[in-house]
């Protein structure tokens, strides 16, 4: 296989993003030097970059590969099949991957798409970015992804729904191994209510401490982190305290929660964007009023949440939870400028939770997150200086590639 020269770039190196400028070497899929070439081969394919500036590739923290086009729980469970939401999660990878989403986390699925995704995309079947899946998430009967009233199942359990309801602690352990069977890398699980479930909003607690305890004790047990969707102070608290890897969304978090999260290691996936962007463009973007009105009254505490995490030291991470109608896939750098604006981040700081925060996160520093030699090459290239401003990520008309283990994927300039 030929080497890939990247000529004439300026290149964000490290964690810190370093500028520096030259080349970049590509060999078998890792960047073999950076600055200065060491030597022309005679096969080697030489890209002029033209000045543009090159970082590492996109990751989101929190994804769902299924959502396409959704206003309100219905239009996630009910709506479409699960042959059509398998559809839609293909199409997604593809549309992250032209975004220049190397890497995402899919926090919940139908199903187990996610996983098959993951699968797919790894034997070459289907274009995608690095995909980390969880499985259906871990719910209560009147929990955080139990979505309809009582009438209409009769009381059963929807068996296609994106959530699984567990009573008690054996189904809830019984649930984890389950998924652990079916492939995931993460288990899910949904402590509290939220904004989103008109039947279960941020306050209310979903998961009984036992059967969440049960959760975390059989993941750990099985050595696989969990993402605990939390937003009430009550489910915030307890997810910080036993240590679930991450916190997702976190509305009320206080100065025992953080300082629990601090201690245990915690990394907070705020998801602030999209939350946001229901009080402020769900209206007339078609979310139901009863959802935006529940965003409206919980943004600015998540906000003071969010900050008082970042300047205590928890990791953050940017994720999307994206595929609404007022927030489509690839719009998670949209979470990175929000940490600037909203958050007092630095563009540095901001740039890392979409970048090498989230490689830590996943396990995959060592390989990927950074531009440094020995790593794998995934990168955007982008024509200006996305740390002078960050909503250049989002501008599709600046992306010239996305490569993906050291191959252009996508990108203005890859279609040419
Ligand atoms: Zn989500």
């Amino acid at each position: 296989m030929p080497r890939m020269i990247l000529n004439h770039g300026r290149y964000f190196t490290g964690e810190n993003f370093e500028l520096v400028e030259g080349a970049v070497v590509i060999d078998d899929g890792r960047i073999v030097s950076i600055g200065v070439k060491d030597g022309d081969r005679p096969d080697d394919v030489e890209i002029d970059l033209k000045g543009a500036s090159v970082i590492p590739g996109l990751m989101d923290a929190h994804c769902h590969l299924i959502y396409r086009d959704v206003a309100d729980p219905y239009d996630i469970e009910l709506r479409k099949s699960i042959a059509e939401a398998t559809i839609d999660a293909v199409f997604n990878a593809s549309t992250l991957l032209d975004c220049g989403f190397t890497t995402v986390r899919d926090v919940g699925s139908r199903g187990n798409i996610g996983v098959e995704v993951r699968n797919a995309i790894n034997r070459g079947d289907v274009r995608g970015p690095r995909v980390q899946p969880a499985g259906r998430i871990l719910s209560a009967p009147g929990g955080l992804a139990d979505f309809h009233p009582s009438h209409i199942f009769e009381g059963r359990q929807y068996p296609y729904g994106l959530g699984v309801q567990v009573v008690g602690p054996h189904e809830a352990r019984a649930e984890v191994r389950r998924q652990l069977k079916d492939g995931v890398d993460w288990i899910k699980v949904g402590v509290s209510g939220t904004g989103f479930n008109p039947l279960c909003p941020a306050e209310r607690n979903g998961l009984s401490e036992a059967e969440f305890e049960a959760v975390m004790n059989e993941a750990r047990l099985q050595g696989v982190p969990v993402a605990a969707h939390a937003e009430s102070a009550e489910a915030v608290r307890a997810a910080a305290r036993l240590g679930a890897q991450t916190i997702e969304h976190g509305i009320y978090i206080d100065e025992a929660s953080v300082s629990d999260m601090v201690l245990n290691g915690v990394t907070l996936s705020p998801t602030l964007s999209m939350y946001r962007a229901f009080a402020v463009r769900g209206g007339e973007m078609g979310i139901p009023a009863v959802i935006v009105d529940q965003h409206k009254r919980t943004h600015a505490r998540h906000a003071e949440s969010v900050r008082l995490a970042f300047e205590s030291g928890v990791p953050i991470v940017a994720g999307g939870d994206a595929g609404l109608t007022h927030f489509p896939q690839g719009n998670c750098a949209e979470e990175a400028v929000s940490y600037v604006e909203i958050v007092g981040m630095s563009s540095r700081e901001s740039l890392r939770t979409l970048t090498v925060n989230v490689a830590r996160l996943l396990g995959i520093l060592d390989d990927v997150g950074t531009i440094d030699v020995g790593k794998r090459a995934d990168l955007v290239v982008i024509d200006g200086d996305p740390l002078g401003d960050l909503s250049l990520l989002q501008r599709a008309d600046l992306r010239r590639y996305v490569l993906l283990d050291g191959e252009i994927v996508a990108g203005t300039a890859a279609l040419n």
